[in-house]
């Protein structure tokens, strides 16, 4: 299983001649910036928790840069690529690394919690990625909302993306995707990577975040669609009041009133003030009415 004797991924004239010889040129249409910065790839592979016992999802292996580093440490890595014009790429840079399964296709069109069953039973499983960055947050709520039994979600996102998943409810960062992000998993940026750790460097830089799956939600909800049609429509016009902006949930403001009051919070408030157990407060009060 072991690569030493393979040419390392992130040498950029090794990278140029395997591109070239298979006639690959990128697609900004599939997010592909290629990681090129030696260090990133391990740090990764270590900071999801990949060993002997355990298996890992990834999403988007490209020429099998991170793919390769999760082999090396994990029991199995299943890896979903879109371009069909990488498996002869990831044939030649994969050979002999037979712990690795591809899938080919869309993986918001796959159905990862079977996926998942089938490919690693009950081995322990953290998904681990580059994410393609036109799709991060529709993946990453994909995956939380599936519930997929993964102990962690260790990615790599754009820097401002980063900032809004991870960042503190109730606070001018925080967005709907944070207090999803919050009810399933606790988030933590890992570390900062520069746009030039990148085949070609976007414009802006990234982070790695990290997702650790709750056993359990934070807080009691008794209806999880109230919960976040009442994020979304708060989110969707923050510049409102609360109770202005969650008329576009579908209750009146007599309604809404009521359950502020019920609740013993202010109609007055704007959508990035409320905490996480706030919005489950007044989505709960919302739906005893
Ligand atoms: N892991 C590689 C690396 O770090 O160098 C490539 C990362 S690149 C940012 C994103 C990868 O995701 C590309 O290989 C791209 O083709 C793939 N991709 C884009 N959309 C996808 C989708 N919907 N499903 C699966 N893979 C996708």
């Amino acid at each position: 299983m072991s690569n030493v004797s393979q040419p390392r991924l992130t040498d950029m004239g090794y990278l140029r001649d395997l591109l070239e010889r298979h006639g690959f040129h990128f697609s900004k249409k599939l997010g592909q910036n290629f990681l090129v910065n030696p260090s990133v790839c391990p740090r990764m592979a270590e900071a999801c928790g990949a060993a002997p016992d355990t298996g890992v999802l990834e999403i988007g292996p490209g020429v099998g840069v991170l793919t390769r580093e999760l082999a090396l440490r994990a029991g199995k890595v299943v890896s979903i690529e879109l371009d069909d014009r990488l498996p002869p790429v990831l044939a030649e840079t994969l050979a002999g690394q037979d712990n690795v399964t591809f899938i080919w296709g869309d993986c918001m069109k796959l159905d990862l919690p079977a996926l998942l069953k089938e490919q690693f039973g009950d081995r322990p499983v953290a998904v681990c990625a580059n994410l393609p960055y036109y799709i991060t947050s529709p993946i990453i709520m994909m995956l939380l909302e599936s519930r997929l039994p993964v102990e962690n979600i260790t990615v790599m996102v754009q820097k401002e993306a980063a900032q809004r998943l991870c960042a503190t409810p109730g606070t001018r960062e925080a967005g709907a995707v944070t207090l999803a992000v919050q009810y399933y998993a606790e988030a933590e940026t890992l570390f900062s990577v520069s746009r030039g750790s990148f085949l070609p460097a976007p414009n802006v830089d990234s982070a790695v975040i990290r997702l650790t799956r709750r056993k359990t939600p934070p807080c009691d909800v008794k209806n999880e669609a109230v919960l976040f049609r009442l994020i979304r429509a708060g989110f969707n016009q923050r510049r409102k009041t609360l109770l202005n902006s969650l008329t576009g949930a579908g209750y009146t403001k007599e309604r809404l009133t009521a359950a502020f009051g019920a609740a013993g919070m202010t109609p007055t408030a704007r959508a990035e003030q409320l905490t996480l157990p706030d919005w489950a407060a007044l989505a709960n009060a919302l739906c005893e009415e």
